[in-house]
């Protein structure tokens, strides 16, 4: 059984969704305590238990001390099992975390696999799903995936409501990946929805982001969604090049100015272009988990967060692998290789 401490690094949610996919693709049960202690409301909200049942489903685990706000939880995989699933979180709890638990782990399945889970599509702090379609999606395809994703309605935060759907066949092995260099830049645009929410809001968002990019008309769209798919908003800043596509978001709350809410976006880009890696933060902490199932490979990323430290001490307990951060001037090395491995022999 391995013992894991919630409290450690970030201390978030990511520890223990990184848990749940690694325990149904090792067969290793794990216990873990302190839950979300680094959060305002800790322990397991209805979205991690979502991931946790969903799990528990996948690979028809023994589960103890599943239940809103425990701090605890043991679980105890068996065999993962391929096939249809329908997740519903129920709040606006983020579904695309939940997706990103079972993705890696029913590219271990016997058969294909069709997951749907409802719930937030677009909230704070979690991967938007155009982020998981064009960003994330895209590198596992890379490593020789066959994963497609969808985003069948929206659910912006805090009603939720959205859904969103992926279909994942197995894969015996990833391939190793090595993506240190972005290349030349492809496409720059920017997409702004709003679901009743005044149009103006988009447009706002998009002109901040012109000026602030210097980007021109033609680079920046606004999409009016239906009503019932909110009230709500997102703004996505997208930077598709040669060989990797990034997405850099930003999700509007009552009482933010547009202009604001468009500012997270186009900072996070601006980090992302002027650094010159070609992984921005999210994708940098993300990416370790398919690399280190691959067995290695590495990725230069603009900011080493306190997430991808964290996933790396997650992922080294459960793999024989070792994730190390190499700093440069203008940005990181995350070079995950085999334990024992030679610095030298990485690629
Ligand atoms: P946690 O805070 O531990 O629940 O983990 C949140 C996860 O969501 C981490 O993998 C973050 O990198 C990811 N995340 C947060 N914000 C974004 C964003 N704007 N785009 C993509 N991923 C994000």
């Amino acid at each position: 059984m391995i013992e894991l401490d919630g409290s450690t690094g970030e201390g978030g949610g990511q520890i223990l969704r990184s848990s749940l996919t690694l325990s149904m693709i090792t067969g290793q049960p794990f216990h873990i305590r302190n839950i979300r202690a680094n959060r305002a409301k800790p322990g397991l909200m209805r979205q991690h238990l979502m991931a946790v049942r969903a799990a528990a489903t996948v690979c028809d685990a023994q589960v103890s001390h599943a239940e809103v706000g425990s701090a605890e939880l043991s679980f105890s995989p068996r065999s993962i099992k391929g096939g249809i699933y329908e997740f519903a979180i129920g709040t606006a709890g983020s579904a695309t975390l939940v997706l990103q638990t079972l993705i890696p782990a029913l590219l271990h399945a016997d058969v294909p696999s069709v997951i749907k889970v409802s719930g937030g599509t677009h909230n704070p702090k979690a991967p938007p799903a155009h982020f998981i379609e064009h960003a994330y999606v895209p590198v596992l395809r890379a490593m020789g995936a066959q994963v497609d994703f969808e985003l069948k309605r929206f659910g912006f935060y805090p009603n939720g409501g959205g859904e969103v759907c992926a279909a994942v066949w197995p894969c015996a092995r990833l391939a190793q990946l090595h993506l240190t260099e972005r290349g030349t830049l492809r496409e720059g645009r920017a997409d702004a929805y709003v679901a009743a929410i005044p149009l103006a809001v988009a447009h706002r968002e998009l002109e901040s982001i012109g000026k602030g990019l210097h980007w021109r008309d033609d680079q920046l769209f606004a999409h009016p969604l239906a009503n019932d798919q909110g009230p709500g908003n997102a703004v996505l800043i997208v930077l598709r090049s040669e060989h990797v596509t990034e997405v850099f978001s930003s999700v509007g709350e009552k009482r933010r100015r547009a202009e604001d809410v468009a500012g997270d976006a186009i900072l996070e880009a601006k980090r992302y272009l002027i650094s010159g890696a070609a992984l921005g933060e999210h994708l940098g902490d993300q990416l370790m988990l398919p690399l280190a199932l691959a067995g290695g490979g590495s990725y230069t990323l603009d900011h080493v967060s306190q997430h991808a430290i964290t996933n790396a001490e997650v992922i080294a307990q459960f793999l024989p692998v070792h994730v190390s951060f190499e700093a440069g001037e203008r940005y990181s090395t995350c070079t995950v290789r085999p334990q024992g491995a030679r610095k030298d022999t990485a690629r």
